[in-house]
């Protein structure tokens, strides 16, 4: 048995310090039945604790470290950047060659703006669109997670799915009133909607592939009749790729769907694990963003040099071969859980777009909130507890995805495999 003696003295000291003892909520692990485990570092795909266990990583800070932990190409980089000094509130180089990379690569980006988080992203979008269009109403999908803006949570994802809250308290209601929500994948009820509040909606916002309910990827023509109807509308089509960008694939979700919406957000894999978020898109709408326009958004840190270094570096690492490696161990690993699901009679359902990936303990498809719930979360977290005790770092919620590295050897990959067989063997049912 593996010993958590010091995470757990870790967190008896952090729970008076702060609230829960972590800094964001699905750290504390309360779904999973286990506390907090405390990490020390990370190389590649692995991570190691503070009682020295150690683990192969699918977390991998929830997304951004698609080249695995401490990339040297990235560290060293981000060692010559900081001897130089960490931040000027002036513009610098750094900031055009991150802006220049994202505009190449990113379909839908003619040009973008920096901020330090996926959350600050959203809400500029949004305040940008409400401004643009002068409408107030915004639709999102039930489950789909855009950061805690005020307006975007409602129906959310993540940890709000985890924790069971549908909306928090501290969200005024008359801001709630201009939220429109939708389970997803539902067409229907988008028209429906703009038949009602058409002419009051700014814009639609939508996980092109649904990273916080588990994965739920789109099905057949959702996106592209999201990008019909908003268009039909005079709705700005706003699609929240913090998790998907550069993920899914090498041009985003946006370039794998070939849908291209009006404003893109983006925060993890282009941030490289530093504070990095983004929000980008048509050249006529970024314009309305002050100092051009008149639409306000602003940050002391924004456009950091570390940040933009470590976001430069690992994009530029990346290539559409990337995304074939990530994408092969993917099938081996899918091809694994499948197996240890039917040797084991465990029910299992799993979903995937590109390198995303989820697994679902339910024989019925999940194509939204609702089926997602249908999970059996009792199955999860035993798994879950029997994945640590093999040395397999998993995100601590049912409602979140595998993330994989360019670190990830085949080797990394057996031996999950191996450790899924033993955890599904143990599970009591
Ligand atoms: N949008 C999506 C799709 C996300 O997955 C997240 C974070 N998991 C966010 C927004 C918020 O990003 P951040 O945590 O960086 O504020």
């Amino acid at each position: 048995m593996r010993s958590f003696e010091k995470s757990e003295d870790a967190y008896k000291e952090a729970v008076d310090l702060m609230p829960g003892g972590v800094n964001s909520p699905v750290r504390a692990f309360k779904s999973v039945g286990m506390s907090p485990v405390f990490m020390e570092s990370g190389k590649g795909s692995k991570i190691v604790d503070i009682d020295k266990n150690e683990y192969i990583d699918y977390v991998l800070s929830w997304g951004p470290l698609i080249l695995g932990h401490a990339d040297g190409r990235v560290v060293e980089k981000l060692k010559e950047v900081a001897e130089k000094g960490t931040s000027f509130g002036a513009p610098t180089l750094l900031e055009n060659k991150l802006a220049q990379l994202v505009i190449d690569r990113v379909p839908s980006i003619e040009m973008v703006r920096m901020v330090n988080s996926g959350t600050e992203a959203t809400m500029s979008a949004l305040r940008l669109a409400r401004g643009y269009t002068g409408r107030d109403k915004i639709l999102k999908f039930e489950g789909n997670y855009h950061g805690h803006g005020d307006s975007l949570l409602i129906k959310a994802g993540s940890g709000v799915a985890t924790l069971g809250l549908p909306d928090s308290p501290g969200v005024p209601e008359s801001i709630a009133q201009n939220t429109i929500t939708v389970p997803y994948n539902d067409v229907e009820s988008v028209r429906y909607a703009f038949e009602t509040y058409g002419e009051d909606i700014a814009a639609v916002i939508v996980e092109p592939v649904s990273g916080n309910m588990g994965v739920v990827p789109p099905q057949e023509n959702f996106l592209q009749d999201l990008r019909k109807i908003t268009e039909n509308n005079g709705s700005v089509l706003i699609f929240d790729e913090v998790m998907t960008g550069f993920r899914v694939g090498y041009n985003c979700a946006q370039g794998y769907f070939g849908v291209t919406p009006d404003l893109t957000c983006l925060g993890k894999v282009i941030g490289g694990g530093l504070p990095v978020g983004a929000y980008g898109g048509k050249r006529e709408i970024m314009e309305s963003v002050a100092p051009t326009g008149s639409i306000y958004q602003a940050g002391t840190l924004s456009g950091n040099p570390l940040a933009m270094t470590a976001g430069y570096e690992t994009l530029n690492a990346l290539e559409p071969s990337s995304y074939e490696d990530i994408n092969a161990k993917v099938d081996r690993l899918v091809e694994g859980y499948k197996q240890a699901a039917i040797d084991y009679d465990i029910p299992l359902h799993i979903n995937r777009a590109g390198s995303m990936v989820g697994f679902f303990f339910t024989n019925e498809p999940v194509i939204n909130y609702e089926s997602a719930q249908q999970s059996n979360l009792d199955y999860f977290s035993q798994y879950y507890r029997a994945m640590m005790e093999e040395g397999i770092f998993l995100p601590p919620s049912q409602f979140e995805g595998l993330f994989l590295s360019t670190a990830h050897t085949e080797e990394d990959i057996e031996k999950t495999i191996q450790a899924v067989r033993t955890a599904f063997s143990k599970i009591e049912k």
